[in-house]
């Protein structure tokens, strides 16, 4: 079974060490830094052999070369984006695989956030590295995609199991949730993970990873099909894209 390590670093990113006890393997995804990646790497006595991008943002790449340089380690990104991650050693699409030692992962393109966005899913670990495409009752900013990009790569995403385990890449959801009860004021599932959510802060706590399970539940902008955001929209009935692109909109003004 494979090991997976938060590592919180800067102001609220998530890097996440993967490893397979079985060969040894490790990764890291979305490494901004070096530092405290080398320390939790040093503490556990593991190598780093692999870096999984998700996508070229700095606060993704940023110690790709310097990890790269210190362990050999081989790097994975998008093969769209071959020019925009550091070192990139294996260009990947979607439907490819990538493996940890036996352990595969599927690879998805979700582009919306950046125009070559990657996820990456473990199904045999449940666990999904989303980048900055589904946050914890949220999703990224279309930084170089469209609202419809967005919208049909969190539909991806949300056809994989509920039980999977969501690791994305910044803790952003308490203000996700804020933004999502002005939505669903009564939405019961939503006020009592938003409760759960601030002891964890208060604790200085992580509210991630959480299942998709959860999301589906909670998360806006995977539900523009909700009777009650559909009603405080004033979009009753409407099409789904539509309503998902007028949540984007609001949430990047709130
Ligand atoms: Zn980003
Ligand atoms: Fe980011």
């Amino acid at each position: 079974m494979l090991e997976i390590v938060q590592i919180p670093v800067l102001e609220d990113n998530y890097l996440y060490l993967i490893h397979d006890p079985v060969s040894g393997d490790t990764a890291i995804v979305d490494p901004a830094v070096e530092d405290e990646v080398v320390a939790e790497l040093g503490a556990r006595g593991w190598r780093l052999t692999h870096i999984f991008n998700t996508h070229h943002h700095l606060d993704h790449t940023g110690a790709n070369l310097a990890l790269k340089a210190r362990y050999g380690a081989t790097v994975v990104g998008a093969a769209i984006d071959r020019e925009r991650i550091p070192g990139i050693d294996i260009a990947v699409g979607d439907g490819d695989q990538v493996h940890l030692g036996n352990v595969a992962a599927d690879v998805y393109f979700v582009p919306g956030h950046t125009s070559g966005h990657i996820a990456y899913h473990f199904p045999t670990a449940k666990a999904l590295f989303s980048g900055d495409t589904l946050f914890s009752m949220g999703c990224g900013r279309t930084f170089e995609g469209t609202h419809a990009q967005m919208w049909q790569s969190l539909s991806t995403l949300m056809a994989l199991p509920d039980d999977t385990l969501n690791h994305c890449a910044h803790e952003y959801t308490a203000a996700n949730g804020a933004f999502a009860l002005t939505l669903e004021p009564n939405n019961i599932a939503l006020i009592e993970r938003m409760k759960a959510v601030k002891q964890l802060r208060l604790n200085n706590k992580p509210t991630v990873p959480s299942t998709l399970g959860q999301e589906k539940q909670t998360n806006p902008f995977l539900r523009p099909m909700s009777e009650e955001i559909q009603n405080t929209l004033g979009m009753i009935g409407g099409p789904l894209p539509a309503i998902f692109s007028q949540i984007r909109k609001l949430k990047d003004t709130f």
